[in-house]
């Protein structure tokens, strides 16, 4: 039996670490496994080249990746100014920004652990561009690049795509990860993050892919059973900073990290899976070092992670897995995906 409460030093709070408690009889929500073959293409999917979207545009025959402005987006850049409320005590004003699509590649069937090391590389470089170009956007203060893969987070179609929600104001979550990793620099002249990865270092435990400049973790702190930090080890704000080198090493190290999660349980992982990246509002943020975190919300093949009373009721995690045991099991896996596998 452990109770044991470990710091985030990220998002500063307790994240409670209860590990026996997976063997408990299980009440919750059983998600079906994946089990059919798809088509590379498919004609009703709205991401496939040259199908017709809602919106009545189409899609080009494209090859590689394909971006394009998001038909339902969840913020407008012209967004009409919002109904007054009723109460002086409460505030309203229009929710200002882009959304925009990101399809990996022209084949439905394929998940981004999937993809060639050079197609990786590549999505890497439209996301620096992305963030490049909507965070010089005036009024955009922040731009959030994330992907949601599976049916256990709600998304229906696999097409191999992620999202990006150039948005006004800046995230709860970045907002306090630049908050602590500044006054972190300042108190003691040394990267928060930094800290973070000589901490998995010396431990070493809980390292699931490493190279010259990039490194993937299973934090101390996870709370989420297979929650992985995709890491370069320099400090940089956000992706676009980094070297072709730096892309090439980070690609390798996240390829990495996909096929195991995809090994796992011979499945494509369900995951949501944000970059986080410094605010584009024009304030100093050198201290913020650019990650990518995963966040699969499956503890076993079947079984969704509920957030009941101590997440949603009282905002700390409670953890049923020990991050040392998962981080043991990743560790285990192949770095060849288990489709390859089967073929050879
Ligand atoms: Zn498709
Ligand atoms: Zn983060």
């Amino acid at each position: 039996m452990t109770w044991e409460e470990r710091w985030h030093p990220l998002r500063e709070e307790w994240v409670i670490v209860a590990a026996h408690r997976q063997e408990r009889p299980w009440s919750g929500e059983v998600i079906a496994v994946p089990g059919k073959e798809l088509p590379e293409y498919v004609p009703d999917c709205f991401l496939c080249p040259g199908n017709l979207r809602v919106s009545g545009k189409s899609n080009p025959h494209y090859e590689e990746i394909y971006v394009f402005d998001n038909d339902h987006p969840s913020v407008a850049i012209d967004a009409s100014a919002a109904e007054p409320p009723y109460s002086e005590f409460y505030k309203a004003r229009p929710a200002a920004g882009l959304s925009r699509v990101v399809c990996y590649s022209p084949k439905h069937n394929l998940t981004l652990a999937e993809l060639s090391l050079l197609e990786i590389q590549n999505l890497l470089c439209v996301w620096q561009e992305q963030y490049t170009e909507l965070g010089s956007l005036p009024e955009i203060e922040h731009v959030l690049i994330f992907e949601n893969k599976g049916e256990a987070v709600g998304v229906s179609n696999p097409h191999p795509h992620c999202q990006i929600y150039a948005n006004n104001f800046v995230f709860k979550t970045i907002e306090n990860e630049a908050r602590v990793s500044e006054r972190h620099f300042a108190e003691n002249g040394r990267s928060l993050f930094q800290e973070i990865i000589q901490a998995e270092q010396i431990d070493g435990r809980r390292i699931i892919a490493e190279n010259d400049s990039a490194i993937a973790f299973l934090p101390y702190f996870a709370r989420y059973a297979y929650e992985v930090f995709v890491a370069p080890k320099e400090t940089y704000p956000n992706i676009a900073k980094l070297s072709l080198k730096e892309i090439a090493d980070f690609s390798e190290v996240l390829k990495t990290v996909l096929i195991k999660f995809d090994n796992l349980w011979q499945m494509p992982f369900p995951y949501v899976m944000p970059l986080h990246q410094a605010p584009t509002n024009g304030h100093d943020y050198r201290a913020f070092h650019f990650h990518i975190e995963f966040h699969p919300p499956l503890r076993k093949p079947n079984l969704l992670k509920y957030l009941a009373g101590p997440e949603i009721g009282g905002g700390n995690f409670l953890s049923d897995t020990s991050p040392e045991e998962k981080a043991a099991e990743l560790q285990a896996l192949s770095t060849t995906h288990y489709k390859l596998e089967v073929k050879t």
